[in-house]
């Protein structure tokens, strides 16, 4: 199942906002209720899977103690 891009901000109205570029559209509630399906995908073609991947701060500053490290060692071992 893929996530929905688009955030229900007015369920009366049916007002969503993108998750991604914040481009908000009206979807039309079916007549037994509930949203059609195009509803939580963004206009312009967003997609959730993108800004996802990212990588997290604590991952970089552990791997930049650990290259310091690394690079100090080096130098030292350099330098006898
Ligand atoms: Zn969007």
């Amino acid at each position: 199942m893929t996530k929905k891009v688009m955030k229900l901000i007015d369920p009366y109205t049916g007002l969503m906002e993108c998750k991604v570029c914040g481009q908000r559209h009206l979807s039309s509630i079916k007549p037994g209720g509930g949203y059609y399906r195009g509803s939580w995908q963004c206009t312009n073609g967003c997609r959730l899977e993108e800004i996802e991947p990212v990588l997290d701060e604590e991952f970089f500053e552990r791997s930049r103690e650990y290259f310091k490290k690394a690079f100090e060692m080096i130098k030292r071992g350099n330098r006898i």
